[in-house]
């Protein structure tokens, strides 16, 4: 019976990457952590390497860190994030945040499509990129602008949809490839087609992808690609993101900040700008050693256990919960936020409920229980294969389900917090 927390035991005692749990930091077993897609765990190999890059590296090693490893940690990490993405070495850096990266790369596209002025997107998209895109527009003058597509039924946007809003004007289409709201994942592969056939380059978001799923850049013909490293990749609060840039187009490209890290022979200090050759010129200023340091091992942990075995593992589990919501939570009026056919969902799943400000209150401060929440209605719960226990995600469900049926959520304010 899959309404069970033996059924759910038995399916940990299978699960091959059970193991992986052991390699995070867990201070308290019963608390369920359901927010791997916004901030990754602690691996346990991490804190062993940040305390060696304090100690070891700067504070015996000193400015000679420069030239044993931190010069070329962007590129080194780049190659192995490269590897979960599906693409060719000298493709993928590391450096500054996802923000700052849609900038460069938006910018870059647009100059290298003089004459057309349009960006397409659609409002399933994260805040952040939506905002960077208008500001760019508004950088570049009166006749840019932003075309946002509207979700009919804010879990999905069709491939008619984004086909039919590109035309001979699209000079750059823009989607977060997993939305972070229902999880719907893209057509990755159809959508860089369309947006090819009309001339337009692409610049798919994986923030909520990558370390989640495999993915395949090089095959679908993807120009352009940024990401963050501290959702499914457990790179720490606010660990740099990466950016890739196609092979083909790296010398057509101008990073908008030219900064003296993506100077050709930058120790020569010359007066004048001349970008670098490769992926290295979108790089702008001095690396943040101590967060990249904390990205790399838990890459490695995530080459180890295989990205093909996670994916299927997060599938199996986000299968389950919605098996369990359908049991437990459907008949309490709980509404599926987040599409029903795995090859288009991603690793989170979003249940709606009116109270889900306050239900998700009531689970973090009495359940122990750690999702989050996005407006309107939606509980997110995140799953991360690499330690989130099938035991966890039943036990989860129970105590959301308590929590609703006992009504345990009526005593918080209905005002919302600064952070959710
Ligand atoms: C988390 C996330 C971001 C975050 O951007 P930062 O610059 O790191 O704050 C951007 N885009 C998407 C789709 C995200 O999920």
């Amino acid at each position: 019976m899959i309404n069970s927390l033996e059924f759910a035991i038995d399916l940990d005692r299978h699960d091959p990457l059970a193991h992986f749990r052991d390699e995070f930091v867990i201070d308290d077993p019963d608390t369920i952590y359901l927010e791997g897609n916004s901030l990754g765990r602690l691996p346990k190999r991490t804190a062993d390497r940040v305390r060696d890059a304090v100690d070891h590296e700067w504070g015996q090693r000193l400015i000679r860190g420069w030239g044993e490893g931190w010069f070329t940690a962007p590129q080194r990490v780049g190659a192995k994030i490269a590897q979960l993405i599906g693409a060719q070495t000298d493709q993928v850096i590391v450096c500054d945040s996802t923000s700052v990266n849609i900038f460069k790369l938006a910018m870059a596209a647009l100059r290298a499509r003089p004459g057309r002025h349009t960006i397409v997107t659609d409002d399933l998209n994260f805040p952040t990129d939506v905002y960077v895109l208008q500001g760019v527009a508004q950088l570049l003058g009166a006749e840019y602008r932003l075309e946002i597509i509207h979700s009919e039924d804010g879990l999905i946007v069709s491939n008619d949809a984004i086909a039919r809003a590109i035309n001979t004007d699209t000079a750059l289409v823009e989607l977060t490839h997993t939305a972070f709201k229902s999880g719907y994942v893209y057509d990755m592969r159809a959508i860089t087609e369309a947006a090819h056939r009309s001339g337009a380059l692409v610049l798919w978001d994986l923030c909520h992808s990558v370390g989640a799923m495999p993915l395949a850049l090089d095959e679908c013909g993807v120009d352009l690609a940024v990401g963050c490293t501290y959702k499914y990749l457990n790179g720490g609060p606010g660990s740099p993101a990466f950016l890739y840039v196609h092979k083909d187009l790296q010398s057509q490209l101008l990073s908008p900040i030219w900064g003296w890290f993506g100077q050709k022979n930058q120790f020569e200090m010359e007066p004048n700008y001349q970008p670098v050759s490769g992926i290295t010129r979108f790089l702008a200023g001095t690396p943040t050693m101590l967060s990249l340091a904390a990205v790399e091992p838990s890459v490695e942990l995530i080459l180890e256990a295989g990205i093909e075995r996670l994916r299927e593992k997060s599938v199996q589990q986000t299968e389950y919960l919605i098996a369990l919501w359908e049991e437990m939570l459907k008949p309490l009026g709980v509404k599926l936020n987040s599409p029903r056919d795995a090859n288009h969902r991603g690793s989170h799943v979003s249940l709606g409920h009116p109270e889900g400000l306050r239900i998700g209150r009531a689970l973090i401060e009495e359940m122990k229980v750690i999702p989050d929440f996005r407006y309107p209605d939606n509980i997110r719960l995140g799953i991360a294969p690499l330690y989130t226990s099938y035991a966890h995600i039943y036990e989860g469900i129970t105590r959301l389900r308590r929590v609703i049926a006992e009504r345990l959520y009526e005593k918080y304010p209905t005002t919302r917090p600064e952070v959710t």
